[in-house]
């Protein structure tokens, strides 16, 4: 994140916990999630006066209560606009968006490609447990198909989305998957997207052992394939290529799909202000240059 705010103190990771405990079910795929979480913000030693974490509604958007920074449990679906303008307006904060899959691909699947378009400088995390869990499970954008549920009685009939292939296809400029169980690694791939400049996005696995009883860790655990330095995460197609694996073979691949440089949404603002201070004739050339990627 451009406004990487340090604490003046070293924190440890159970100094980013707030007084609120986890209200999650037992063995609930969001508590790597979050431990991950505390984990990388002592690693990056996040000022947590200056970091806001922005959520929707679902099971996984409650982790705002229970980090102690400054949090925004919002609508179903908003999280990612109500970041952006969060961002806009203050963009000395680091600002984290969390949320599930039904969240993020349902409801809020039209926000992603324009935050990821404008390259807004935000992590967002989504716990991706291909169900609707607060609602007691229901079909969700990211279920397989066939998949039964209270919605899908006889099966789902819906190929799923793919939250990584998406986010390459649309732009994002830093898109990763990342696994609830192995905890070191997911806290490594959140501080590599409070670093990024830009829009960084990373789709946790995180199963929901209630209400999906298919997508388990025992399921995933022997899938998952850390793919961090098997390619050129610079590549667009090789990460599209990768992405796109997990339809045709029995892996789910982990680490980063693909990282690119580019002006984040702030720097063109900034850009822009700069190259029109006090004139009333505009530079033009320097204007276009902003948006030169
Ligand atoms: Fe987690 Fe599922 Fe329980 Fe929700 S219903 S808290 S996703 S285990």
């Amino acid at each position: 994140m451009v406004a990487q705010a340090v604490a003046s103190v070293a924190r440890k990771p159970k100094e980013y916990k707030s007084d609120v405990h986890p209200t999650w079910c037992p063995g609930c795929g969001d508590f790597g999630v979050l431990s991950a979480l505390y984990q990388a913000m002592s690693q990056a030693g996040l000022d947590f006066n200056h970091a806001v974490l922005v959520s929707g509604i679902g099971c996984s958007s409650r982790i705002p209560f229970f980090v102690k920074t400054y949090g925004f449990h919002g609508c179903h679906g908003r999280a990612l606009p109500t970041a952006l303008g969060l961002k806009t307006a203050r963009p000395d904060l680091n600002v984290i968006v969390a949320g599930g899959d039904g969240d993020g691909f349902s409801i809020g699947a039209g926000h992603l490609p324009h935050v990821a378009r404008k390259n807004v400088d935000l992590v967002y995390i989504v716990m991706d447990n291909r169900i609707y869990g607060l609602t007691k499970g229901q079909v969700s954008p990211t279920s397989n198909l066939g998949f039964v549920t209270t919605t899908t009685p006889y099966g789902s009939q819906e190929d799923p989305v793919d939250p990584v292939t998406f986010s390459v296809i649309y732009g994002a400029t830093f898109v990763a998957r990342g696994f609830s169980a192995d905890r070191n690694h997911l806290a490594d791939l959140i501080i590599q997207g409070m670093h990024h400049k830009g829009f960084a996005i990373i789709d946790v696995v995180s199963p929901c052992p209630i209400f999906n009883k298919d997508d388990t860790f025992d399921y995933f655990k022997p899938l998952v394939r850390k793919i961090d330095g098997a390619h050129d995460p610079g590549d667009r197609m090789k990460a599209l290529e990768l992405a796109m694996s997990v339809h045709t073979s029995e892996t789910v691949p982990i680490g980063v799909y693909y990282r690119r440089e580019a002006p984040s949404l702030g720097d063109r603002m900034e850009a822009l202000k700069r190259a029109n201070k006090g004139s009333d004739t505009p530079d033009l050339s320097a204007v276009l240059d902003v948006f030169k990627v």
